[in-house]
């Protein structure tokens, strides 16, 4: 019987590899070709170009008509890394600053070991590789290919590294995780003009302080206290003289929720606020809202299932709090009951968080996670 130790040292291997060739999202065609390669190694049935560069090897085993879903992500971020690893990107400004490398190997590992010891499952397993999670919207790319359709699933799970959590420390909880991120972008228009002579042109300036000043009251005034929002304006851009009155203003920032009423109510007062502002100054606003990625939102059995199931693998904890980032697993969460999972993998008494350039995923925690990823697939397809 092939053991997850037995994997651990060519896991490694795959996963500094990736590490040094990382692949930003949708251009991951170097990363799905060798995950693609290392699935029909271990005689996967292997489907690619899902969704762009999505993979998706599929394991059955017995006649059961179950199936669940592991998902990893693949792609790497804009950032030049400055760990000086040996393995360090040799693509300059990519980098796997979010440890997708780690999953990669992790679920790649869960397939290793399913797939030479395949009477522990009854049933399918889809090991879900996907494209484009820092903020492109793969997994929505995929869904929308017909990945649920395709490849069936009753339950989905996806794991992330977490570096503010202990290494082997399993944590989720029911309902949301990670937040709704939002981008709003509101244009104030005025007339343009002499600065000398302020009462015959519009300040659109003067408008856009008065705005960023109100928006900034929205959640203390408009979301009820229960509640959570988070809303930053992040760039104003305007003016080009130090004599001239700008005709226009551009406003930006950020939305952060939980809960879509909120969200909603958000989106509506900034309307309404950019009107009642821009008539006072007498300039026009322009709003425009765009939803980015919706909440991540965990069915609770299968989070309390997560819970169970980890105490047998790790240090199960229930996660106290979601986290205002976002993740774009919330499409498959919208279209497939199942659970995001963190996983603590952090070392030293200041591990680098996420997206800094000195962070590298740990590989210590390599066997931990392929060991949850099997307890999930055979805690429901177990024989
Ligand atoms: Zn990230
Ligand atoms: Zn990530």
């Amino acid at each position: 019987m092939t053991t997850i130790a037995d994997l651990l040292a060519p896991l490694r291997a795959f996963r500094q590899d990736i590490h040094a060739h990382p692949e930003l999202g949708f251009a991951e065609h170097r990363t799905a070709g060798r995950i693609a390669q290392e699935l029909r190694a271990i005689g996967l049935e292997v489907h690619e170009g899902i969704g762009g560069t999505g993979v998706v090897g599929v394991l059955r085993n017995g006649s059961s008509g179950r199936s669940v879903g592991l998902r990893a992500d693949m792609d790497a971020l804009p950032i030049h890394e400055q760990t000086n690893l040996p393995y360090a990107s040799r693509h300059p400004g990519v980098f796997h600053g979010c440890g997708h490398d780690g999953h990669m190997a992790m679920l790649l590992g869960a397939a290793q070991h399913l797939a030479a010891n395949r009477d522990l499952v009854d049933g399918t397993v889809n090991f879900i590789f996907q494209p484009a999670e820092e903020g492109q919207g793969g997994a929505r790319a995929m869904v929308e290919d017909g990945l649920f359709t395709r490849f069936p699933c009753d339950r989905v799970y996806a794991l992330h590294n977490w570096p503010d959590l202990p290494a082997g420390t399993i944590a989720t909880r029911p309902g949301p995780i990670m937040g709704a991120a939002d981008k709003f972008r509101i244009v104030l228009t005025g007339k343009g003009g002499h600065a000398a002579i302020p009462h015959t042109t519009p300040d659109a300036i003067l408008a856009a302080a008065a705005l960023v000043g109100q928006v900034n009251t929205i959640v203390s005034r408009a979301i009820p206290a229960t509640a959570s929002a988070v809303i930053s304006v992040t760039q104003i851009n305007g003016g080009l003289a130090h004599n001239v009155i700008p005709e226009t203003v551009e406003i930006i920032g950020t939305v952060r929720t939980f809960d879509p009423a909120v969200q909603a109510i958000i989106a509506e007062r900034l309307e309404t606020m950019s009107a009642g502002v821009a008539t006072s100054f007498g300039v026009a606003a322009d709003v425009t809202y765009t939803r980015y990625y919706p909440a991540t939102i965990n069915d609770a059995d299968a989070a309390a299932d997560v819970l169970a199931i980890a105490a047998g693998v790790g240090t199960a904890q229930l996660a106290p709090d979601p986290a205002f980032t976002s993740e774009d697993f919330a499409f498959m969460l919208q279209a497939c009951p199942g659970a995001y999972i963190w996983l603590g993998q952090g070392r030293g008494a200041t591990p680098p968080p996420l997206h800094n350039p000195h962070y590298d995923f740990n590989d210590d925690v390599l066997a931990t996670g392929i060991a949850l990823h099997v307890a999930l697939a055979r805690h429901w397809l177990g024989r």
